[in-house]
């Protein structure tokens, strides 16, 4: 693909991105009186249920964790309750402080910290996995600085690691240094040991990992990290709220969190499967001395005192309440039935993959279960899954595709109709020999340096045609 095709791609692109151009009015500009109140509540359920189906019936891999109508209706009244409230104004909305530090500490409790853990485990609330993120390596970036002096600093994360670790390097000077996987696609900690250096800040594992849902050996990482006296960083957002729960079900859960003395900080989602609205995650760090580098202070502004925790100044109020709401709601009992549902739900579809002998699974995964296929083009399947309704993540280096197991697959019959359609779908693909998928001609441009740009052009423009009116 040349880089004049790319206008060709952004067309199919922008028509998908934007399917209501013809049939609802688009505003370029405020209209210049208000329109009435009851017409936009109208216009924006429209909008709702024409989407709905598609997540609520268990077609998406990920994005709705819970997503039960009765669940979805409590949080939106706790919404409705606090939906003013803002804790950077501590005196008008203490309630708001009380929800986030309770938040903080349940989440820690849960994870190796509090009574009958590590007493000192401390953190912060975010706006989701990719802000907890930030402020972790930013947080070592600092502490590096201050305490030894490290102006170059460099960071160890496997390859499988999310892409806010890179992003967190491209925004605050960090080097990432790349630590590569094993053959069961966990990091290979021997050459991540290799890769230690004097300007080593931090090493990253994750549990799981996004692409292929497998748990990192954070044990011998984390003890890598701790005998040279650097910090280590358990991604868990996506599974701090499962992990506690498989672990008490029997499952065979390595050691991610406090309870490792090399851990010395963790990010867990409560917006995926904490089941709370979107716009909440915990960033948690093993002591309040490191906590200390991610406040951002002022002694001198003319606005007067100043401290935020994170990277905003305002935050919503309420979506802090519905995290602590949610929390409270399911508790200990009901975040475990929900992991037992999908746990169970993951082994199915793990097995239904597995029963389809032009496919197999990547590494040893409970609940996000990605595939790939030596005799056929994995895009192509994915193509012929997305015509029947199913949204999967595509995955790359191999080509791969994955699904990530939500309470709405665990609704009777889902995962049984995923397994037929992926059955059917490989059929397809196997009968029209030489089929491509449609992002098949993309990643295939990603691996080379010299065509590596024309894709980074094409996120550039899709990115300008998100915000294109
Ligand atoms: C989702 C996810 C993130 C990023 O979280 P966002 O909430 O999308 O910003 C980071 N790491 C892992 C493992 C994730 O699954």
């Amino acid at each position: 693909m040349e880089s004049s095709d790319l206008d060709f791609v952004v067309e199919i692109l922008e028509a998908e991105l934007r399917p209501y151009r013809d049939s609802h009015q688009t505003y370029r500009q405020l209209p210049a009186t208000g329109r009435p109140r009851a017409e936009i509540l109208a216009e924006m359920r429209e909008l709702a249920t024409l989407e709905e189906p598609k997540w609520s019936e268990g077609f998406a891999s990920g994005a709705v964790y819970h997503g039960g109508p009765e669940h979805i209706s409590f949080l939106n009244e706790v919404y409705a309750i606090n939906s003013q409230a803002n804790p950077l104004h501590p005196e008008l909305w203490p309630s708001a402080v009380k929800y986030e530090a309770e938040i903080v500490a349940m989440t820690g409790a849960m994870l190796g910290g509090g009574e009958g853990g590590v007493p000192s485990v401390c953190g912060t609330v975010s706006s989701g996995g990719t802000e907890s993120i930030l402020l972790a390596m930013r947080t070592y970036r600092d502490r590096a600085a201050a305490e030894r002096g490290i102006s170059d600093p460099e960071m160890l994360v496997p390859l499988s690691a999310h892409a806010a670790f890179d992003k967190a390097a491209q925004y605050f000077g960090i080097r990432t240094v790349a630590v590569p996987l094993g053959p069961d696609w966990r990091a290979d900690v021997e050459a991540a040991r290799s890769l230690v250096t004097d300007n080593t800040i931090v090493i990253v594992g994750s549990a799981p990992g996004f692409p292929h849902g497998v748990i990192d050996p954070i044990e011998e990482l984390s003890e890598l990290a701790r005998a040279h006296g650097i910090g280590f960083h358990t991604d868990c957002c996506l599974g701090g709220f499962v992990l506690p729960w498989a672990e008490k079900l029997g499952y065979p859960v390595p050691g991610f969190d406090f309870r490792l003395p090399g851990v010395t900080s963790i990010s867990a989602d409560t917006h995926k499967f904490g089941f709370a609205a979107k716009g909440t995650s915990v960033v948690l760090y093993r002591d309040r001395d490191t906590r200390q580098y991610q406040y951002y202070r002022s002694a001198t502004w003319m606005g007067g005192l100043y401290y935020s925790p994170t990277f905003a100044g305002s935050r919503p109020g309420a979506i802090s309440a519905e995290c602590w709401a949610a929390m409270l709601a399911f508790g200990e009992e009901g975040y475990l039935v929900a992991a037992k549902a999908i746990l169970e739900t993951g082994a199915v579809i793990r097995r239904g993959v597995e029963s389809i002998p032009e496919l197999y699974v990547l590494g040893d995964p409970l609940w996000v279960i990605a595939f790939a296929s030596d005799e056929l083009d994995v895009y192509a399947v994915m193509d012929q899954m997305s015509q029947r309704g199913w949204s999967l993540n595509g995955l790359q280096q191999p080509p791969a595709a994955h699904i990530c197991v939500t309470l709405r697959h665990s609704q009777p019959g889902i995962a049984d109709r995923f397994v037929a359609d992926l059955t059917s779908s490989v059929e397809a693909v196997r009968e029209l020999p030489g089929t491509q998928g449609s992002m098949a001609p993309i990643y295939g441009m990603t691996g080379a340096v010299n065509t590596r740009g024309t894709v980074e052009e094409l996120l550039a423009r899709y990115g300008d045609l998100q915000f294109k009116a």
